[in-house]
């Protein structure tokens, strides 16, 4: 019985880590914002419009849903992918 528990709680710590690195954390979506440019970065090239359809109007957007703290700020008429923010 001790043995299951020693073996048991550290596969299943393993797999938790796993679960949250690939589902929730998603290293490919994580590579996919940092290669957004900042804000400060964007506006320093596009002036805070739209570089697409020069719209002024954005979307704040969770990355991989709506509670996610890496955001990305989207333009809201063409969804053009501006720059991107952290949620504090
Ligand atoms: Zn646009």
């Amino acid at each position: 019985m001790m043995l299951e528990i020693f073996l048991g709680l550290p596969l299943l710590l393993l797999f938790a880590a796993l679960f949250y690195w690939l589902v929730l954390y998603s290293p490919g979506a994580q590579r996919h914002w940092e290669r957004l440019p900042t804000q400060h970065e964007y506006h320093t090239q596009h002036g805070g419009l739209c570089k697409q359809c020069s719209t002024a109007t954005t979307l704040d957007v969770g990355l991989l849903g709506m509670t996610d703290f890496r955001r990305r700020i989207l333009c809201a008429q063409c969804r053009t992918p501006l720059w991107r923010e952290s949620a504090q």
